[in-house]
């Protein structure tokens, strides 16, 4: 079980503590799991999705919940999907092709957030019949900073989700009507998304039966909505005032556009953005600690390219995009390999672990210093996820002895602030 030094009493504390300790993503999965009547995920003050609960939530439902929850729980690719054909790597574990890649086709590529491989990969199983549909993400209607889970049927239609969705997204809030279909899908979420229903998975037996294809974008966090005002209070602009925001996308990455309801659009650079180096990051706590932003439970996931982790802000506007695509499965590589022949992805050379690294550096610290990390959250008495084959021992055994030190410390510290300051 998820570790506590001083359990909370009430289910609906239990839940909240989930939130207290800044291990929820917003997923919607606590919501599919309990049912509207005992969860539902909403905005909190802070602008943020997070779980609120009925008084009458049982402790059943919670276990349920934190069973599920990729708050509180994340683990590596299912054992009987790695074979002879897998190779392990300490940082990037399972793949069985590591190769660079972008959709063939010109307008795809240039929507898609990096190469549109994601995308293509997604035209080609809606195009072959292997799925009746794809889950996926779009810019959200309500809320334009936010995305929005989004089922896509048509093949000319899957570039409308195409782009990356930095802002919180509640991807899986509505799995259960999605599984009532009854009908074949491919998922592309997260990595903590993919984690969930993975997790899900062994809840609800539909989702094995139903979910063929499970893709994911690398992914090293999203904006929290404190910093997005934060953001666009120093442009002048009110968050309000947003009709519309594409975090990237039209290029690689290409601009951050702000629509605004009286007609005027803004357009700023990525590094804008982020900052130069991804100085102006600012994550929300469980992508900080996250144990997983390599997709290692997708069948692919598709990354950025860009040497040392950021675009050159000199050239960005002239990169046509190339994913870095890592087939984990014999599943993904088929898919891959069925959508080359169908001439919906273009492959380029070949790449390793340690390219990986070179075009990922923030992921490879990541994951050496999850376990100390994890080691100081525990220590505070706050939540931290069960984890099962991602190697946080061995990463921790491979990482600077006094970096773990400094890690362990620095997350019991903030760890111990956060429980003191908590507000929903
Ligand atoms: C929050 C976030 C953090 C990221 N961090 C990194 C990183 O650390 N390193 C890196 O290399 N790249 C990162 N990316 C970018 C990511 O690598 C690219 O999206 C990936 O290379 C796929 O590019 P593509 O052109 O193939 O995707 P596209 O063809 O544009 O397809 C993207 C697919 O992902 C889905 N999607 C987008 N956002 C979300 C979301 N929030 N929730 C669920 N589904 C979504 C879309 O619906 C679409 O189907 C991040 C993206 C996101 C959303």
């Amino acid at each position: 079980m998820t570790e506590f030094t001083s359990p909370p009493t009430s289910a609906a504390e239990r839940l909240d503590r989930i939130v207290k300790d800044g291990m929820c993503i917003g997923c919607g999965l606590c919501q599919a799991v309990a049912g509207t009547d005992k969860v539902t995920v909403k905005k909190s003050s802070s602008g943020m999705l997070v779980p609120f609960a009925d008084a009458t939530i049982d402790h059943e439902t919670i276990d349920r919940i934190y069973d599920v929850c990729p708050g509180t729980r994340v683990e590596g690719l299912p054992k009987h999907l790695i074979d002879a054909n897998t190779q392990h790597d300490l940082i990037w574990g399972a793949y069985q092709k590591m190769v660079l890649g972008w959709a063939s086709d010109e307008q795809t590529r240039f929507k898609g957030s990096t190469g549109g491989a994601l995308s293509g990969l997604g035209q080609y199983l809606l195009a072959s019949n292997n799925v009746d549909f794809l889950l996926h993400a779009r810019a959200s209607k309500a809320d334009p900073t936010f995305g929005e889970a989004h089922l896509t049927l048509e093949v000319d239609k899957v570039v409308e989700a195409a782009g990356s969705r930095y802002g919180p997204t509640a991807a899986l809030i509505n799995i259960n009507e999605m599984l009532d279909k009854g009908r074949t899908f491919a998922y592309i979420g997260l990595p903590c998304d993919i984690a969930a229903l993975r997790n899900y998975a062994r809840l609800d037996a539909r989702v094995d039966q139903l979910v063929k294809y499970w893709l994911t974008p690398v992914c090293g966090g999203y904006m929290p909505t404190p910093s997005m005002r934060d953001f666009l209070a120093k442009l002048n602009i009110d968050f309000d005032q947003v009709s519309g925001f594409r975090y990237r996308g039209y290029g690689c990455p290409g601009p951050t556009r702000i629509e605004l309801k009286d007609g005027t659009v803004i357009e700023k650079t990525y590094t804008d953005f982020w900052g130069e180096d991804e100085s102006c990051w600012s994550l929300p706590h469980r992508c900080k600690m996250c144990p997983d932003g390599i997709g290692e439970s997708a069948d692919i996931a598709a990354s950025d390219t860009w040497p040392g982790g950021s675009p050159d802000p000199a050239t960005e506007h002239l990169d046509p995009g190339t994913n870095a695509i890592i087939a984990r499965t014999a599943q993904g590589l088929s898919l891959l390999n069925e959508a080359v022949e169908a001439g919906f992805i273009t492959l380029g050379d070949d790449v390793d672990p340690r390219y990986m690294d070179s075009v990922q550096p923030h992921q490879m610290k990541k994951k050496l210093k999850t376990r100390a990390r994890y080691n100081g959250q525990r220590a505070a008495g706050s939540v931290v996820p069960r984890t099962a084959r991602l190697r946080l021992d061995a990463l921790y055994d491979a990482n600077d002895e006094v970096d773990n030190k400094i890690q362990f410390k620095g997350a019991k510290k903030r760890a111990l602030e956060r429980k003191s300051m908590f507000t929903k």
